[in-house]
């Protein structure tokens, strides 16, 4: 096969919403060359291949890259929809990052490996013709898979299904051409929510949908969030006293929500809802809490601890994926590499961003490592402390590097920082740090 030769300053690999987040900063504050090499035939990550009637789930301008809004950035309650996230990453790929001159897109292209040195050399194959590409890296490879997201269309169910069991994966909802006796949806994540809310939506009788939720969660209310500058809820937990009691009090100031009022959520995956969409989910009564499920037969579904009769007639639906993956933390910048992981739980997108910003900024990688600790996603519910907290301790920590917080503050990431732009007062930046140390102490101490 052919091997053609590419030289660049960067290659960002991967083209979801981190790797075009973090080349749209490259591209609109350097003059930087860098190639895009993604499997995919189009950017957009996982948009691509989710089911079609998927929309973000939090407020359209937490989401995209920081030098172009969402079609649905000004609408209350306007959540991008699967083809307009897709619209807007292809306009921006053309419009934006190919018309640079600058940007090479290579997509249907894997990446198989990055070697060492200055210039490092990778090497990337067509997965249509097989041809490889010599990448040579004057500056830096950037891993934009890292954080290594599943959706169900990936076809990696964690359980057997049986002879004579009907499972589909949420993406073939919308195919469905007769109307089955039942449906059970497994998994309780964000997957599993919007195949509630879309049968619900469709018409489906509640008593006709059995939710399989093997850990209830905390939901972030979706109707607080688009407040996002009003941070006095969070600054009112200074006066809490164990992590019950912060959890607590987020809850009676519903900026989290649960689904059930009777059952103590264990989990916490920064999935949100609006209070329709909770009161639309309260309606399903047949919910199923006996942990994973481990195999789906024609007249019984296994879980983890039992068994629930099922039919061949019923339609099973995976809802199981991990679109917020918990990677070990590593440094975001190494010598010749930068490893992209949040920099804020759950918000890849603008963390993806500023660590582009601060790779534009005179430095060297300690003062940057430094500006850009990475952070783990939560998972349980004791995690909203640290999910608050660290928050708190980065806009603190921002607010004292001039030249990053004046560009967060005129950034369009602005109100995905509930409190960013107050962080030029010093009261506000030392309330915010006294929190995060606070919310921190709370965690060490109260193991509840
Ligand atoms: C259904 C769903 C809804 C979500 N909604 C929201 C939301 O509303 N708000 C929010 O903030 N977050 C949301 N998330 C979280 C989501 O994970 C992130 O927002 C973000 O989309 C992740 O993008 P990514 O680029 O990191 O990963 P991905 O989308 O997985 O992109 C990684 C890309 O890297 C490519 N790749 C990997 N390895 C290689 C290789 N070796 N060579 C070439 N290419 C490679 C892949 O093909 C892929 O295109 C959602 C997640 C899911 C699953």
């Amino acid at each position: 096969m052919p091997t053609n030769v590419l030289t660049v300053d960067y290659l960002i690999i991967g083209a979801g919403a981190t790797g075009m987040a973090f080349a749209d900063v490259l591209v609109s504050e350097s003059g930087s060359t860098m190639a895009i090499v993604d499997r995919n035939d189009a950017p957009g990550g996982h948009w691509t291949i989710s089911y079609p009637f998927v929309r973000l789930h939090g407020p359209s301008n937490f989401y995209g890259v920081n030098s172009r809004p969402m079609p649905s950035d000004e609408g209350k309650g306007n959540l991008a929809s699967r083809n307009e996230i897709l619209d807007y990453y292809d306009r921006l790929m053309r419009e934006v990052f190919l018309a640079s001159g600058r940007v090479t897109y290579l997509p249907k292209h894997q990446v198989d490996e990055t070697g060492p040195g200055h210039p490092a050399t990778a090497r990337a194959h067509s997965l249509v013709t097989g041809e490889t590409t010599e990448i040579v890296v004057r500056k830096r490879v950037v891993d934009a898979s890292y954080m290594n997201i599943t959706v169900p269309a990936m076809g990696r169910s964690a359980f057997d299904v049986e002879d004579g069991a009907t499972l589909i994966p949420i993406n073939r909802l919308a195919e469905l051409d007769r109307s089955p006796e039942r449906f059970t949806v497994i998994g309780a994540g964000k997957t599993g929510i919007d195949a509630c809310l879309w049968l619900l939506g469709r018409g489906i009788d509640p008593d006709r949908l059995t939710w399989i939720v093997p850990r209830d969660a905390w939901l972030i209310n979706r109707d607080l969030e688009w407040q996002a500058g009003d941070i006095q809820p969070l600054l009112d937990l200074q006066a809490c006293r164990s992590a019950g009691e912060v959890i607590g009090s987020l809850e009676e100031k519903r900026v989290i929500i649960r689904r059930d009022p009777d059952v103590e959520p264990s989990a916490f995956r920064c999935a949100t809802v609006d209070t329709g969409e909770l009161a639309q989910l309260r309606r399903i009564k047949n919910v199923v809490r006996l942990g994973r499920v481990l195999a789906v037969g024609a007249t019984s579904v296994t879980l983890d601890e039992g068994t629930i009769p099922t039919t061949p007639e019923t339609v099973h639906i995976d809802c199981t994926a991990d679109g917020l993956t918990q990677k070990p933390l590593r440094p975001v910048f190494e010598d010749g590499a930068i490893t992209l992981q949040p920099l804020l739980p759950c918000l890849l997108p603008p963390s993806a961003a500023i660590a582009a910003r601060v790779e534009c900024m005179d430095g060297d990688d300690e003062w940057r490592n430094d500006l850009c600790t990475p952070v783990l996603n939560p998972g349980a519910s004791r995690d909203l402390l640290s999910f608050y907290s660290i928050r708190m301790e980065r806009m603190a920590r921002w607010s004292r590097s001039p030249d990053l917080f004046e560009w967060l503050v005129r950034s369009r990431f602005v109100t995905a920082i509930a409190g960013l732009e107050r962080m030029g007062e010093p009261e506000a930046q030392g309330a915010a740090a006294l929190l995060a140390s606070h919310l921190e102490e709370l965690l060490k101490t109260d193991g509840a």
